[in-house]
């Protein structure tokens, strides 16, 4: 089974749109919303739920108000001020570390699970899909990332998919590195401008340092043919491939605004080239 995470240096560079549109082309896939603080795939393949689970992200310290002596060795050794003044847990706050559970002479503080999000696995038009949401608020989105992969896995195992498909989160932060460890391959979708070639480089390096192939598609590629071509070379130059050039079309909003992919979305002039980049993907993934 492969798996193929699509990423960008930074959001609104079109990668979900992009992902979208693969996963229309995918025959036999298993699609992954890994964007977990910002998932919107869910708004073009509208899932039908079908099953539910909570995400546990961060631990939760819980005071014993009958056993709490007031004696402020909590409120002193927590590092996230996560103790209000008159020692009471600051629920927001708390990161988890068990520090004050440590510290405290009388045993009156607990480590609890919290709930922190839920993951789904839904129905679409293009098969599977796995997704999630974090509450307003809450971390580890790394974890629940890595929560989404894996369920991903088990139903693509249990359903005979070739293929996991993960619409990624962008940068290269926690939740990029849990999105992308031992992939077969990462997609990069990056845009022609400074900050985008900038970008690119990071998450290539980050990409290079897991050892995990990596290949390059450029949107809105005609905003910028100078640097579109900059990027050509530079990949050209690193061995990575390249799997080509959108340009900017208004039928990328039109199809998001519609709920459809780029791939359903009629007389739509991306649709040729992006069919061309999936099977160059599928080329080298079958190398
Ligand atoms: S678990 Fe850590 S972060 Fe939370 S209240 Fe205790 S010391 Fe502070
Ligand atoms: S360390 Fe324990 S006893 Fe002391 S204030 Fe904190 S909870 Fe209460």
């Amino acid at each position: 089974m492969m798996e193929v995470t699509v990423i960008s240096g930074k959001g609104g560079t079109g990668k979900t749109t992009l992902a979208a549109a693969f996963a229309s082309l995918a025959q036999n896939a298993v699609l992954a919303d890994c964007d977990v603080d910002a998932a919107d795939l869910h708004l073009i393949l509208d899932p039908l739920v079908e099953e539910r689970r909570d995400f546990l992200g961060l631990k939760l310290a819980i005071k014993d108000e009958d056993k709490c002596i007031d004696c402020g060795r909590c409120l002193d050794h927590c590092r996230f001020s996560a103790i209000s003044e008159d020692f009471e847990i600051i629920r927001d706050s708390c990161e988890g570390c068990a520090v004050c559970q440590l510290v405290c002479p009388e045993d009156a503080i607990s480590m609890v699970d919290r709930i922190s999000g839920e993951a789904f696995i839904s129905s679409t038009r293009f098969g599977p899909m796995v997704h999630a949401s974090l509450m307003a608020g809450e971390e580890a989105s790394g974890k629940l990332v890595a929560m989404v992969r894996e369920m991903a896995r088990k139903v693509a195992k249990n359903s005979e998919k070739d293929l996991v498909l993960i619409d990624g989160p962008p940068g290269i932060g926690c939740p990029v590195i849990a999105a992308i460890s031992g992939v077969s391959m990462v997609l990069v979708v990056t845009e022609p401008t400074l900050s985008g070639m900038h970008d690119l480089e990071r998450v290539l390096g980050v990409a290079e340092h897991f050892k995990i192939p990596s290949a390059v598609i450029v949107n809105k590629a005609d905003i910028n043919e100078d640097n579109t071509n900059k990027i050509r070379t530079y990949c050209s130059e690193r061995d990575v491939p390249f799997l080509g050039r959108l340009p900017y079309h208004d039928s990328a909003t039109e199809s998001m605004i519609k709920g459809q992919t780029l791939i359903e979305h009629v007389d739509n002039p991306l649709a040729p080239i992006i069919k061309d980049m999936w099977n160059k993907m599928e080329e080298i993934l079958s190398e």
